[in-house]
């Protein structure tokens, strides 16, 4: 288990990397008032909340039992698609709670999930696997082993290409949630022609 700071770390500065490149130039110019920073302190919260949500589990047990037991709340396994849930629904009462706009709590439920989503990834590389499918399937399944699968064991190439791009590309939708979900929140990724 990736200790709690490198899993925050990891979403703020390796998935919001854009979103920190983005805010240099404001922020060194002097130009963020008191309403963004409010803003940027919420965003900050909820994703850092979020991403140790599946380690919930841990702080109790550190306390109760005196163990690290961090994978379960009773028979529920938290590194799930099925836990990450209650991230989203924590987006959602934050963000309305924040804006009281149906339209923000959503993007707000979005970037929750996608932070959700990187603890599970990180997890993942450190681990080698998360009980992503849980209850359907509880056991370990490793994106990145099947990144790091062969032709031979594929079944050809057609179906070594076919792998491998599912593994990039879930990497590629948990990062692509957190953008859509920022640029609701006044971040702006655009493309402009060179001058
Ligand atoms: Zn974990």
């Amino acid at each position: 288990m990736p200790y709690p700071v490198a899993h925050v770390l990891f979403f703020l500065f390796c998935v919001g990397a854009v979103a920190i490149y983005a805010l240099a130039g404001p922020f060194f110019r002097r130009e963020l008032s008191f309403k963004d920073a409010r803003k940027l302190l919420l965003l900050v919260f909820v994703g850092s909340l979020s991403t140790l949500l599946p380690d919930i589990m841990a702080v109790y047990n550190i306390f109760v039992n005196g163990n690290l037991d961090h994978c379960s709340i009773g028979s529920i396994m938290t590194h799930s698609l099925l836990f990450g849930f209650s991230a989203v629904l924590f987006g959602t009462f934050a963000g309305y709670a924040a804006y009281r706009e149906s339209s923000k709590a959503a993007s707000m439920a979005i970037f929750a999930g996608s932070a959700f989503l990187t603890h599970l990834l990180l997890d993942d590389i450190a681990e080698g696997g998360c009980a992503y499918l849980y209850p359907l399937y509880n056991g370990r399944i490793s994106l990145f082993s099947i990144m790091d699968t062969g032709f031979a064991e594929a079944g050809g190439l057609l179906n070594y290409l076919a792998v491998s791009i599912v593994s990039v590309f879930c990497v590629f939708i948990v990062i692509m949630m957190a953008l859509f979900a920022l640029n609701k929140f006044g971040f702006e990724f655009g493309y402009g022609a060179e001058k």
